[in-house]
């Protein structure tokens, strides 16, 4: 893989099978999707690709809201939020005539090649298209969860991470000069990454994800030891797929239980979806567009680009929608340790 511009007269020799890629956002939008956006339109031109920005994801593209993008088009939008392209879910594209609009309109447009920025879903509707045309297509993950098989990382996680811990640090100083207990929730339906690390970042008492069960005794220990020391102040995260439920619904429990207890609910929602990326994002987006483009130049489809102990790879489709990247143990022992 090699994003050097290969060229004679600045033509790149790859470029005579693939003229025009599309690229789209879709799904659920992360920070850092415009940089993303960005590295793939610049990649694309400086190999002498053209380049279409499809509008609203899948139904865009069923639509035939197709746009030209220029180098100009994608300039100051490394440090904006949202996608300027606006992401949809389309339930039109799942079904087989809404691909086929789809495909006539990419044929419409001469658009050979397609980058996809998204989540799982968005790489299983690749999938399924791909199988049923031949569109090679190459997708960058895009996602606040971070859970994503193949890929140490997932565009938008650092800033929502950062989000959190900087809108939990504010709760926490109200928390404690009250003496209340806050349960914080944070985005997670299946997927605690977001909500451990925050949690560790943050110095949370409690840290309750869907993938460990453990961590209901420890909120049981938490109240516990709050009646002997008199001390009850503190924050539990809560990530929204946690199997006791959301935080409206454990404060309750907790609420009936212990009904002396000042107990309080923070839903963080969608703030943690926006917001200008951190430089990690950034660099991971510009990395991951610049690896997209020359995947799709070195004749690959059906791949998912990741980010591998700091090296872009390339992960089948496949895999990636169907195996899910696990939780770190270690990461969870650490809390253990660390509380005390
Ligand atoms: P997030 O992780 O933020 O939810 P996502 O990419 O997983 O993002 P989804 O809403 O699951 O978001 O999927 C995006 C779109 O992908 C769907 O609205 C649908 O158009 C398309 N898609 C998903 N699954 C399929 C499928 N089996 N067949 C065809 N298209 C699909």
């Amino acid at each position: 893989m090699n994003s050097k511009v290969n060229t004679e007269n600045g033509v790149s020799p790859k470029r005579k099978k693939l003229q025009k890629i599309g690229v789209f956002t879709s799904g659920g939008d992360a920070p850092g999707m415009n940089a993303a956006i960005r590295a793939v339109t610049r990649a694309a031109l400086s190999h002498g690709l053209q380049v279409v920005g499809i509008r609203h994801g899948y139904q865009g593209m069923i639509e035939g809201q197709f746009i030209s993008l220029h180098s100009s088009d994608v300039s100051g939008i490394i440090n904006q939020g949202g996608t300027i392209l606006k992401t949809a879910r389309s339930k039109d594209f799942l079904t087989s005539e809404g691909r086929e609009k789809a495909y006539l309109n990419l044929k419409k447009h001469d658009v050979d090649a397609l980058v996809v920025i998204g989540g799982d879903g968005s790489f299983t509707g690749a999938l399924v298209f791909s199988q049923e045309y031949d569109i090679p297509m190459v997708g960058i993950p895009g996602t606040i969860d971070n859970d994503m098989f193949g890929t140490d990382y997932t565009i938008g996680y650092d800033t929502a991470l950062n989000t959190v811990v900087e809108a939990v640090d504010k709760i926490k100083d109200t928390a404690s000069s009250h003496g209340r207990i806050f349960f914080i929730e944070v985005m997670g339906r299946e997927a605690g990454l977001l909500a451990l690390n925050s949690g560790i970042a943050v110095g949370a008492e409690v840290i309750l994800i869907p993938e460990s069960k453990e961590q209901h005794e420890e909120l049981k220990k938490f109240l516990a030891k709050g009646y002997k020391t008199k001390e009850t102040s503190g924050i539990v995260i809560v990530a929204e797929g946690d199997e006791m439920g959301g935080a409206i619904k454990i404060a309750q429990t907790v609420t009936e239980e212990h009904p002396d207890l000042d107990v309080r609910v923070s839903i963080l929602g969608h703030i943690q979806r926006g917001g200008s990326p951190t430089a990690k994002d950034r660099v991971a987006a510009t990395r991951m567009g610049v690896a997209a483009v020359d995947a799709l130049l070195d004749d690959q489809k059906s791949i998912m680009i990741g980010l591998k102990n700091e090296k872009t790879v390339h992960v089948p489709f496949s895999k990636a929608v169907k195996l899910h990247h696990s939780i770190d143990e270690d990461l969870i022992e650490i809390q253990r340790v660390i509380n005390i």
